[in-house]
């Protein structure tokens, strides 16, 4: 993955999770956009259950507004729901008559322009479980409603194990809104030429964003031995290395928070490695993995 803090483009936030009346939500497709345009969101995608809302006719308030659904995938050793996040469509994807995950995956991955695998530690999925699946870009490593509902917001663990396995998978955060208090608790910052729909899901589908729950990430540079991370106030800042007991963090140096930057080493060079931001609130910032042969383009 190009370094999505060097080079050219601008910086557009966006939420990619949503549901309105057309499924379970509490608000109407244009309630819904009114909602994150007043947040100063730049792009949205609508996303109801195995329904795409059509965007005739309803005002973006000024945002982009990107086309998608949420689809079930077949079922996992617990018999708990695989749930998928398709983007870039104009109708519901037709789908096999299987439990089986990789089946599916690969028929929405089909029918979209990319998908992203929803709230694995919600679902109870395990890395196991998805490891070879094909066709998604990603998934959520953070789900806001997830986290309101039964504290199982953040997949980091699950991401983790899977870029341990060298799967070149994004991580997003999303709020998967359904209720008034789930809007505008979870993004992803996009780095972009401009705020297109083609220019925003060409730069998703090649990582060139980063996913947050609040912190600001502002600047990033990778070297051969070390990483560097320039960010809004926040109390932790760490590589995370996907290997076993991989990984620095400022807490292992002697500085006082709040810190806005800091230059970590990086122990496991052949290894890909991400960053994450903790603030003072408890909300982090997640960037997408960065893997070693690309780390210094
Ligand atoms: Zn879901
Ligand atoms: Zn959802």
């Amino acid at each position: 993955m190009p370094n999505p803090f060097s080079g050219d483009g601008d910086w557009y936030k966006g939420n990619l999770h949503t549901h309105t009346t057309v499924s379970d939500g509490e608000l109407s497709p244009q309630e819904t956009i009114r909602t994150y345009a007043e947040g100063d969101y730049d792009f949205l995608a609508l996303t109801d259950h195995d329904a795409v809302v059509d965007y005739y006719g309803l005002d973006p308030h000024g945002m982009t507004l990107i086309t998608g659904c949420e689809l079930a995938a077949g079922r996992g050793e617990l018999d708990q729901t695989l749930h998928v996040v398709a983007l870039g469509l104009d109708a519901t994807p037709q789908l096999p008559d299987s439990y089986n995950f990789a089946e599916l995956v690969a028929a929405i991955a089909a029918q979209c322009q990319l998908c992203f695998l929803g709230h694995p530690f919600w679902s109870l999925i395990e890395a196991s479980e998805i490891v070879d699946l094909q066709g998604h870009v990603g998934i959520e490593v953070y789900n806001a409603t997830c986290q309101h509902g039964c504290a199982r917001g953040p997949s980091e663990m699950v991401w983790d194990i899977l870029l341990a396995h060298q799967k070149r998978l994004w991580g997003f955060a999303v709020d998967d809104a359904h209720r008034s208090e789930d809007y505008c608790q979870g993004w992803v910052w996009v780095r972009s030429a401009e705020d297109s729909v083609a220019a925003i899901l060409e730069a998703l589908k090649e990582g060139h964003f980063y996913a947050s729950a609040g912190p600001r990430i502002y600047d990033l540079g990778v070297e051969a031995e070390e990483v560097w991370v320039r960010c809004s106030p926040c109390r932790q800042i760490a590589v995370v290395e996907a290997t076993p007991g991989g990984g620095f963090s400022t807490g292992r140096l002697a500085a006082q928070p709040p810190f806005e930057e800091a230059h970590l080493p990086r122990q496991f060079p052949d290894h890909p490695f991400r960053v994450e931001v903790l603030d003072d609130q408890g909300c982090k910032a997640w960037t997408n993995p960065f893997f070693s042969e690309e780390a210094a383009s």
